[in-house]
């Protein structure tokens, strides 16, 4: 029974706490609507969106655009199945394939598909075109990184609680320190296939690497035959104010992971990206998905890069992100270590004197701002690309009272 002190979020908060698994630790609003950069819970509370689902909502909530496309294709077809053609895959992939300057796409529907897409494509290349030993390949992985939550690739991460109790691991990782060319220069053998980065480490607490790391790695890998592979399922499609992380090193992957945003927030879309060289390794039953390149998820995608690239949301990244960042090294406030980040995807570091992260998120909350702490220490501020300059100065204007 519900009480008359008991608001609705009350309700739907125990009702997800035994229905659920309790395999995440949400901040305690239940969220019913939303708005470009806003939200409003089932109590008539309005927040604003500075998480945007890890970045999958580049475009902000119910882009216009996108909502649209997506109802039109409903309209339609929504779904074949990879065993028919449909007529959205061919557009949609092309468009991808201009935007990021590669021959093909794979299209798939999770950021964590994506990444498994990239290490069979880049297993199978050392095998058949590099020609390293049957059952030997080896791909490079960073520590602190974060590719997704398959056991292949927690197998790989350096995040005791994310293997705990899941194993045993696919073997071929091996592991070295993130930001560090030399390590990279070391740890590569005849068997080596590929290494796997994040240019810029999102849920491992939005860690920038040091500059000319990328383009020495990239150097590194040309030198040696292996193929580097980027995962931009997080920084990709202007987050970092760049279309692509690399971007900012002038690097041009071998292999370029996308997901998040370009499902726009409304439709689960991601593809491993790369030339015919390491795409044409896969032929007909290798590799599949029965969502992968559905139409629905075709229509959406064209749509979101459309928005991204219109709306040359990587620039208004850098030019707020910019702006944001300064203001908040401005605050000198007594809790924060450090403010760092690249274009519209911002950490803060909170003094391990001052506790973690996680209470000035909820007081945060409490003033209609919606972020996520990562890696304990680290608030993480990551608005939609479409957030505009007075948004983002109430967001600044609550930070100020909540930090300082
Ligand atoms: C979110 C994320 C993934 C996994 O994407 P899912 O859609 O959750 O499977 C992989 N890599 C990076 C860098 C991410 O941020």
């Amino acid at each position: 029974m519900t009480t008359a002190t008991e608001t609705k979020t009350d309700a739907f908060l125990s009702e997800v706490d035994q229905f659920s698994a309790h395999n995440y630790h949400p901040l305690p609003v239940v969220l019913e609507r939303g708005e470009g950069s806003w939200v409003w819970d089932v109590d008539g509370n309005r927040y604003l969106d500075m998480l945007s689902a890890y970045s999958a909502l580049n475009q902000g909530h119910r882009h216009p655009d996108i909502i649209a496309a997506a109802v039109e294709q409903l309209g339609l077809l929504t779904l074949t199945s990879r065993a028919f053609h449909n007529d959205l895959m061919g557009p949609f992939l092309k468009a991808l394939c201009e935007a990021t300057g590669f021959e093909k796409a794979l299209p798939m529907n999770t950021g964590a598909e994506a990444v498994e897409t990239a290490i069979k494509m880049v297993r199978k290349w050392g095998y058949k075109v590099k020609g390293v030993a049957e059952g030997k390949a080896e791909i490079i992985v960073c520590e602190n990184n974060f590719h997704g939550r398959t056991t292949t690739i927690v197998g790989f991460s350096s995040e005791a609680q994310y293997k705990d109790g899941f194993g045993p691991f696919t073997p071929g990782f091996v592991e070295i320190p993130y930001g560090d060319a030399d390590a990279l220069a070391a740890a590569i053998n005849e068997n080596t296939v590929g290494f796997l980065v994040e240019p810029l480490q999102g849920e491992g607490g939005v860690v920038v690497p040091p500059e000319g790391y990328l383009a020495k790695a990239r150097e590194l890998c040309s030198a040696q035959h292996v193929a580097f592979i980027a995962d931009e399922i997080q920084t990709g499609l202007g987050r970092t104010g760049r279309l692509f992380c690399c971007d900012w090193e002038g690097v041009r992957p071998d292999i370029l992971i996308v997901g998040k945003a370009l499902g726009g927030g409304v439709y689960p879309v991601s593809a491993a990206i790369s030339d015919s060289e390491f795409m044409d390794v896969y032929t007909p039953g290798d590799h599949g998905s029965t969502f992968g390149g559905n139409p629905l998820g075709a229509a959406v995608g064209l749509a979101s890069l459309r928005v991204v690239i219109e709306e040359k949301l990587s620039q208004r990244s850098d030019e707020l992100g910019s702006w944001f960042m300064s203001e908040l090294r401005a605050l000198e406030s007594p809790h924060v270590e450090e403010v760092r980040g690249q274009g519209l995807m911002v950490g803060v570091v909170i003094k391990e004197s001052s506790g973690t992260a996680r209470p000035f998120c909820e007081a945060l909350h409490a003033r209609g701002i919606l972020a996520k702490e990562t890696h304990h220490q680290v608030i993480r501020f990551a608005p939609p690309l479409t957030i505009s300059r007075e948004d983002l100065e109430f967001a600044l204007k609550q930070a100020r009272e909540v930090l300082t």
